[in-house]
């Protein structure tokens, strides 16, 4: 996917919604991470436009405002497990929809997702246990007892190229798909620059010092709130030892015999890409 550089125009993000709820709003409904959805003009699939979600029927069990999309406000709302289908509409999980819905609206589809799951694991204090508030100032949960404040969640996670010569470096885990392979990854530390984690995560995982460590691109990834951020490497030294606690193989790979790899739906695949290309 190619994601755009920064939010289109016609989105604002906004955290205080309008005094009076629109007559017709853009609703992310989610239950149990599928969203509500109808097949729209020309199959792509589209959103409920309405006031609010019990117009059809359904039970909100939170809600959450996202800002205007062109001159439509945005809402996301979770609704309950056992609310009944509304006739005409359908759940369909959120990794389904990419490229079957327009691309600005799958994106924010994502952020209605992570903001869903940061209120719902937020509802308390993490610091002594009293029921949190939103605040009116800003997009954050505050708990009146001890003021402690929480932002919506972002894991930042690296992945990198690792390239030698001709080759590149291509691993699997167990929860891959059978036979496929993609780059490294890895979660970030508390503590640590970016480029000092691909370098961490490349040692740790296969044993490889690696130089040259070069920013790609990043992609919000909301299952359920990391923040991929992708690099090239080039290989520096040491010889591929496996850990396997994270893997179950890695290899260099030539470049016209690569093992099948990532859709292009993901990050890894457009780095790999790129990469290929310039080589
Ligand atoms: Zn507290």
């Amino acid at each position: 996917m190619e994601m755009p550089f920064r939010w289109p125009d016609v989105y604002q993000s906004l955290h205080r919604e309008p005094d009076v709820r629109p007559e017709k709003s853009l609703w992310f409904v989610f239950r149990q991470g599928e969203l509500l959805v109808t097949q729209g003009d020309e199959g792509a699939a589209a959103l409920p436009p309405i006031e609010h979600p019990e117009i059809l029927g359904l039970t909100a069990l939170r809600e959450h405002y996202l800002g205007t999309f062109g001159e439509t406000h945005c809402f996301a709302a979770e609704i309950a497990m056992e609310s009944e289908d509304p006739p005409g509409w359908g759940w369909i999980g959120l990794r389904s929809l990419f490229g079957a819905m327009d691309d600005d609206l799958f994106a924010l589809a994502g952020r209605a997702a992570q903001l869903l799951e940061w209120e719902r694991t937020h509802q308390y204090c993490g610091s002594c246990g009293t029921k949190t508030v939103r605040r009116k100032e800003e997009r954050a949960r505050e708990c009146p007892s001890c003021a402690t404040i929480s932002y919506p969640r972002v894991t930042p996670a690296v992945m990198a190229l690792v390239r030698h010569g001709n080759r590149i470096l291509l691993a699997r885990s167990r929860n891959f798909r059978r036979g496929s392979f993609s780059v490294l990854a890895g979660f970030l530390e508390p503590g640590e620059t970016l480029e000092q984690c691909v370098a961490r995560e490349v040692f740790e995982e296969v044993g490889l010092q690696v130089k040259n460590i070069r920013y790609f691109a990043s992609q919000p990834w909301p299952f359920p709130h990391q923040m991929m951020i992708a690099f090239f490497a080039d290989y520096a030294g040491g010889e591929i030892c496996v850990d396997h606690t994270e893997l179950e193989q890695a290899n260099w790979f030539e470049t016209d015999k690569l093992p099948p790899i990532p859709s292009k739906m993901s990050i890894a695949r457009r780095l790999i890409d790129a990469g290929l290309a310039e080589m």
